[in-house]
Order: C-alpha cells, then structure tokens, then sequence
C-alpha cells in the first residue's frame, strides 16, 4: 500500500464517490461492498465523507481487481460527473483536475496537482493527491478522450518518484496527437 499520508479529517464528496461507483459498471455491486468494509455507505452526492477511508477503500479495488481495472475506473469518471462548459481547449483541460480536486475536497492540502505546458501538444502533470497512481492515469485519460475526444498518450514517468512506491507524487508526460 502506498504510504501517502492523509490528514484523518480530509473529505471528499459524495458526488465524487458516486461516479466512482457508476464508472464501475458492472462491477458496482463489488465497489459497494469494498466501500461498506471501509465504513461509507449510503453515499449522498451532497454529503462530504471521509477521504483516508475512500482512499483506502480505491487501495482495495486495486489490490483485488487490479491496477488495470482502477484505470479503467478512473478513464469512466467523466462520463459520470457534471462537467462545466467550456474545456474545450489543451490547456484548460489541464487546468481543470486541479480545480476539480479542490472543489471536491476539503482538510487536505489543495493546489497539489500541478501542470507544466511544453508546447501546444505536450505536458507534465504532477498529482501530490492521496490518489493511487493507477486512477490518476486512468483520469488523465478520461477526460482528455471526452472534453477534447482526442486520445492523448499519458507517459507515467517511472524516473521519478511514484506514490505506489511510496513517493508523494506521480508524473505522467500527456502528449496530444496531431
Ligand atoms: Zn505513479
């Protein structure tokens, strides 16, 4: 398991939690139950619910289903959450994980996922979330394929530091087709 820590009072939306569960599909049911053995049932989408235990609870999906299927999971989660209008551009897609992480979550440090642009066409994005790395990649993905429907390639950079190595960040290298 990763070592990240998360402040034991950090929240997380249920909102966010419940397009998790409607990205796993058919596996939701699974979701579900690793949740309940986590301690959060009853997910309201307006309710805020303790982040250590959701992050924990992702941890499990992960180690009984597999990294593939957290980055499967995580590749669905936009066709699952309301998006704002306008992300219709590289950049503001870029920008658009940070404010979503801050938006959605409350107790635990915020501006911790960063962005560098190269060019036009080519980006770094450093995630310092609690997140397993698996999800994050599979996020970048996801909402790069639905805002831009543009399949970007996302480079996790094994050189540097990784949170499923115990790191405190992740890299992945986002490279936009021509
Ligand atoms: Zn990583």
């Amino acid at each position: 398991m990763p070592s990240l820590s998360v402040p034991a009072d950090a929240t997380v939306t249920g909102g966010n939690i419940l397009s998790m569960l409607a990205a796993m599909g058919p596996f939701r049911k699974r979701g579900e139950q690793i949740l309940e053995e986590h301690g959060i049932r009853g997910v309201h989408p307006d309710q805020w619910y303790p982040f250590p235990a959701y992050v924990a609870a992702l941890g499990t999906i992960r180690d009984k289903m597999g990294p593939n299927t957290l980055f499967q999971i995580g590749k669905q989660i936009p066709n699952h959450v309301p998006l704002p209008p306008g992300l219709d551009t590289f950049e503001k897609v870029l920008a658009s994980f940070g404010m979503a992480y801050d938006m959605n979550h409350a107790g635990t440090p915020h501006g911790v996922i960063s962005y560098r642009m190269h060019d036009d066409r080519h980006a770094t994005i450093v995630s310092g979330t609690a997140y397993p790395c698996d999800f994050d990649r599979g996020v970048i993905q996801g909402f790069f394929s639905k805002l831009l429907s543009a399949r970007v390639v996302v480079n996790h950079d094994g050189a540097v530091e990784c949170k499923h190595a115990g790191g405190a960040t992740c890299t992945n290298h986002v490279a936009l087709p021509a």
